[in-house]
């Protein structure tokens, strides 16, 4: 792709391109934004542009270096990005990543060294970086690629120039949104049937989930189609699968989060309803009759306690615990109304 092609992002291919031509080019750049939104062929497209042949500050998609970035097989073009499924760059990929970075061209062109998911560097790997970034090498230029800037270190985040990617598509809620606010709107129910009222809930979050994480694999190798390379030797074939596990893993944990968001702003509108909130203040204005119908009977103290458990679902989801376990523990401790317990 060329700057013009990124109809998504069209300012900021101008704004790349604009900043080539003076030669106004920064040393390292934060590429921030979700998923989806065109970070890496970005990044791509930037790469060729510094290295192309026809040197038009674009890419011209035919040259020898245009072809050999795209190809990902370009001698100074560096990629580094979580390969296994714990979803770490780990320290010995990163020490590598640097000693390329400081080598001497070998095409007599800018070296550009790309991270992709770099809040998946710990912090080992992470301070190791920062060196390069304080004493950038000369004609390198760095890329962070990132989906959730805030668990980068502040000293790495300070360090680069920071572009922003808006989202391109509505996201996973937009094709699971029907489906999941009728599957909360049945959060209502008796102390009597609380458990098994749960486990209900449970038990269909957990397939909507599973559909989630099928209907993501089946898009990534779709879109990657590791096929089409006949003749790989098994070790280069094995490590590009262990990249797409790793981005399968990445994209399905970011569709979890939104789900969980939303489930999260659903029990922030049933709080707002308790404690008597005008319809307009709540995120799903639409559905507040059906929302209110839920929240009739309970407590504010039991609404925030309600709140409090899907919180701690999604804390208990970022430090990695088992997802069923954590959301079995987190619904179990769902209040519901408490206005039938005196009968
Ligand atoms: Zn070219």
């Amino acid at each position: 792709m060329s700057f013009s092609d990124f109809q998504e992002q069209k300012e900021i291919a101008a704004q790349l391109h604009h900043s080539l031509e003076r030669g106004r080019l920064a040393h390292a750049y934060l590429f921030a934004g979700p998923r989806g939104s065109g970070k890496e062929a970005m990044a791509r497209t930037l790469a060729k542009a510094l290295n192309c042949s026809e040197k038009n500050h674009d890419s011209c998609e035919r040259c020898d270096s245009c072809r050999r970035v795209e190809e990902g097989v370009h001698p100074d073009v560096y990629w580094v990005r979580p390969e296994s499924k714990s979803r770490r760059i780990q320290i010995d990929q990163m020490r590598e990543f640097m000693k390329s970075v400081n080598l001497r061209s070998s095409m007599g062109g800018v070296k550009v060294g790309i991270v992709v998911d770099a809040d998946c560097m710990g912090e080992e790997a992470g301070n190791a970086f920062l060196k390069t970034l304080e004493e950038p090498p000369a004609q390198t230029v760095i890329l962070l690629l990132t989906a959730d800037p805030q668990r980068l270190l502040p000293t790495i985040l300070s360090r680069c120039l920071r572009i922003s990617f808006g989202p391109i598509t509505a996201g996973v809620t937009s094709s699971y949104g029907a489906r999941l606010s009728s599957l909360l709107t049945r959060f209502s129910t008796t102390p009597e049937e609380r458990v098994s009222h749960s486990y209900r809930l449970l038990s269909e979050l957990t397939t909507l989930l599973q559909e989630i994480r099928s209907e993501t694999r089946a898009r990534v190798e779709a879109e990657l189609d590791l096929d089409r390379y006949e003749e790989l030797e098994p070790k280069v074939r094995e490590r590009l699968e262990d990249q797409m596990e790793a981005r399968i893993e990445g994209e399905y944990r970011a569709a979890r989060e939104q789900v969980l968001e939303e489930i999260y702003s659903w029990f922030g509108d049933l709080l707002l309803c308790a404690e008597g909130a005008d319809d307009q203040l709540l995120a799903h204005p639409d559905q507040a009759t059906t929302t209110r119908r839920v929240a009739d009977g309970l407590t504010s103290p039991q609404a925030c306690r309600n709140l409090e458990a899907i919180e701690q679902i999604r804390n208990a989801l970022s430090r990695n615990i088992s997802e069923t376990l954590a959301f079995e523990v987190g619904l179990l401790k769902l209040i519901p109304k408490a206005t039938t317990v005196a009968r």
